[in-house]
């Protein structure tokens, strides 16, 4: 327990005597350590500052004064805010501030008060547009030279609705941004390649689908990876042909 006190992190590390203190004086935390020493009653009956810690009751045990969700101390309402301070010493943003106290801490709505804490730090704001800057950047697609030469196509669903439209196959052709699709009961390999071959007996100029490439009838490995979810999605092409569908 003392490791995890002197652990903490920031310019304020909170005594064992006074997070004893604190705990032992928590109104709260009194009512969860009876129930954890004892027996928890019904959810209905909980009192309603325990509330926040029913669901998980199980994890929760107590040390003397202090209360731990597993290895995690449950850190007293009075030091809190203080917890929440050397935490964001760093200014590494909201999600790693998260992870750091998750590491070591908990309460109930630990994450609202991290987000509400750090919500108005520019610095914070800043780490975390940051760490979203960092994602692979997409990839565009070249623009085929006419219709029919390249498409695209993917699985949506599960949707509400009949059972025999549950899901929908999207066929977009990449140089018109054309939509094909048909609603049906499931995304199997043999449904899509129905499909296809449905779409291709009218069109004569396909050439290739994406992923894979080459005629209907070389397509079931295709189809298979689009049933399984394995293929890469085309969302941006998908809601237009959405859109223009009124799915
Ligand atoms: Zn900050």
């Amino acid at each position: 327990m003392v490791a995890i006190i002197e652990s903490s992190p920031g310019p304020s590390a909170i005594s064992e005597e006074e997070l004893s203190d604190a705990s032992a004086a928590d109104e709260c935390l009194s009512v969860v350590r009876g129930y954890v020493s004892g027996q928890w009653p019904r959810q209905r009956d909980v009192d309603p500052r325990a509330a926040g810690f029913f669901q998980v009751r199980d994890e929760l045990s107590v040390h003397g004064q202090l209360l731990l969700r597993g290895d995690r101390l449950v850190v007293p309402a009075a030091l809190r805010e203080r917890v929440l301070t050397n935490a964001h010493a760093g200014h590494q943003g909201v999600v790693r501030t998260k992870q750091r106290l998750r590491e070591r801490f908990w309460w109930p709505r630990l994450d609202r008060q991290v987000r509400d804490l750090l919500k108005s730090c520019e610095v914070c704001s800043q780490h975390d547009g940051h760490v979203r800057r960092e994602r692979p950047p997409l990839q565009p697609i070249p623009l085929p030279d006419g219709p029919w030469q390249r498409l695209m196509v993917d699985v949506i669903g599960p949707m509400r609705g009949p059972s025999s439209e549950r899901y929908g196959i999207v066929l977009v052709d990449m140089y018109s941004r054309w939509p094909e699709v048909a609603l049906c009961q499931d995304a199997t390999a043999d449904s899509i390649c129905q499909f296809l071959e449905t779409v291709f007996a009218r069109e004569d100029g396909a050439e290739h689908v994406l992923p894979g490439g080459g005629r209907v009838l070389q397509h079931k490995q295709s189809a298979k990876q689009l049933s399984n979810g394995e293929s890469p999605c085309f969302y941006g092409m998908l809601f237009c042909s959405d859109a223009s569908l009124g799915l």
